[in-house]
């Protein structure tokens, strides 16, 4: 049974109430997690706004703490792994590479430069921009990622000077609580929080007068309950939510090279991803090869426990979350489409679903028009790319996109038209610590990641010091 600490003030705290934690692979309880009162949460946000003026003073004790951060997080990457296996599914080996993609983006944040530029030096003035750090920065991410999500917010909120209140989500709450218990030994007291309860906390933070900036990821409906929330007391806020990625074909594209990339930036993490592949376009001519050799990867993916030697799809997250991708699934068949693979949940006790892809499916489905975030992927076919296109950026989200043919110069062009954060060319799901991301129209405000990033987390301060 797994049970951590929160860390608030540098200190370990239980808390008095505990939440159970289960393992979507058997829906046995795993751990539990301290249930944070509001006092608690009124000491770790008073922690720090106590530790805010000693950690913006002091810019290369901030690197050098992210970098052991960063050091620590890749000491631990197995045990995190572990845990993160443990409550939220994935195979062990990628559950290792999330906490390594942690490490990378502590050590990148550690070393990147906060800009400060001089704009006018003569006989008149010499004016100069600088940045200033925000102050206490609420931190709130969901289940799919716990440990990589977490990371990605600490690292710069903490590089530009600003402290942390960081809250996982209730399902995947312990790989996270252990990684604040990590790093207790790097960062001063109050500097990096980690409290864990349900939604209700969230909000809480959200809400509270001492937050001047919150980083969210999650779905567009608590997203939008966070923008509401904030916008009282007019905090910054970044917003990185849903998407439901479109991949288009274009008719020159080669089934056989271009299958493997879409299946696995579709079926990855189990289709838990907020940029998977979440429905394909295919022109009429390439629709049935293209359905079959999705179907026959589907057929064969090993599905099992995360634990299990060899599994490379494991169950999915959380209860309601399969019950709405089988909801979708089974809706969609109902109106006609095709389950050309899986198409229902596997035996057993977790949360397992057969990798489903489905053809024939009609427009106005849910599962074309909403994120199904789960193992199951709708093939439409078009007959005229301009259809396509116009499909593919009818909709409220705006992550990102693909564009799969043998010319990559028509693909980038089709992709210049595609109202998303980013657009992929012959592959999807490449991320990095540099390379924005971030989401168009409902998923998102602002981006993470890259001096674009980091600039979510300060405000600019023009120095101008008159001359003469
Ligand atoms: P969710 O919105 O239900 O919850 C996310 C977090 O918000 C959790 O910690 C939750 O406890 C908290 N929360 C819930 N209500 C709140 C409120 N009113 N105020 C403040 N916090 C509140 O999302 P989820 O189900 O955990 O995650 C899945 C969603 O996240 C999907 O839509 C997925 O696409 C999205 N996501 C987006 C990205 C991205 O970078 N764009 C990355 C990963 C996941």
């Amino acid at each position: 049974m797994s049970e951590y600490t929160m860390t608030i003030g540098g200190a370990a705290v239980a808390g008095g109430d505990t939440f159970d934690v289960l393992n979507p692979a058997t829906n046995a309880v795993h751990g539990r997690a301290p249930e944070c009162s509001r006092d608690e949460l009124e000491a770790a946000l008073s922690a720090a706004a106590s530790a805010f003026p000693a950690w913006r003073a002091d810019e290369a004790a901030r690197r050098e703490a992210l970098s052991a951060a960063a050091k620590l997080v890749k000491e631990a990457a197995a045990e995190l792994g572990a845990e993160i296996t443990a409550e939220q599914g994935k195979p062990l080996r990628e559950a290792k590479y999330e906490a390594m993609a942690g490490e990378s983006w502590l050590g990148y944040f550690a070393n990147l430069e906060l800009p400060r530029e001089v704009i006018q030096d003569d006989k008149r003035a010499f004016v100069e921009v600088v940045t200033r750090p925000l102050g206490v920065v609420a931190a709130i991410t969901p289940w799919n990622f716990p440990v990589s999500s977490a990371c990605t917010k600490i690292a710069p909120a903490l590089a530009a000077g600003n402290t942390v209140v960081l809250k996982p989500s209730p399902f995947t709450p312990l790989a996270t609580l252990r990684l604040g218990e990590l790093l207790r030994s790097v960062f001063p007291p109050g500097v990096l929080n980690v409290v864990s309860g349900g939604d209700a906390l969230g909000a809480q933070m959200t809400e509270h007068p001492a937050v001047r900036k919150i980083t969210f990821t999650g779905s567009v409906a608590t997203g939008k309950c966070v923008a509401a929330a904030a916008a009282p007391d007019l905090k910054r806020i970044t917003l990185e939510l849903g998407g439901n990625d479109p991949a288009i074909l274009l008719d020159d594209a080669e089934v056989d090279a271009v299958a493997d990339g879409i299946f696995w930036s579709s079926f990855a993490n189990s289709g838990q991803i907020c940029s998977a592949i979440k429905r394909v376009y295919v022109p009429e001519s390439l629709h049935d090869a293209l359905v079959d050799a999705l179907a026959d990867r589907a057929r064969s993916a090993p599905v099992g426990p995360g634990t299990e030697k060899g599994s490379r799809l494991g169950p999915i997250t959380t209860r309601p979350q399969f019950e709405r991708v089988r909801e979708l699934v089974e809706e969609a068949v109902a109106k006609g489409a095709r389950a050309v693979a899986g198409g229902a949940p596997l035996d057993g006790p977790g949360n397992f679903f057969a990798p489903t892809v489905l053809a024939g499916v009609a427009d106005g489905t849910r599962i074309v028009d909403e994120e199904q975030f789960g193992p199951a992927l709708p093939v439409i076919a078009y007959r005229d790319l301009e259809d396509a296109v116009a499909a593919a950026n009818g909709t409220h989200f705006g992550l990102d996109a693909s564009v799969w043919s043998a010319d990559p110069e028509r693909a980038e062009a089709v992709a210049g038209r595609l109202e998303c954060g980013t657009a992929w060319i012959n592959t999807h799901l490449m991320q990095g610590p540099s390379q924005p991301f971030g989401g168009a129209k409902w998923s998102g405000i602002g981006v993470e990641n890259g001096p674009w990033g980091l600039a979510g987390f300060y405000e600019l301060q023009t120095r101008y010091r008159a001359r003469g």
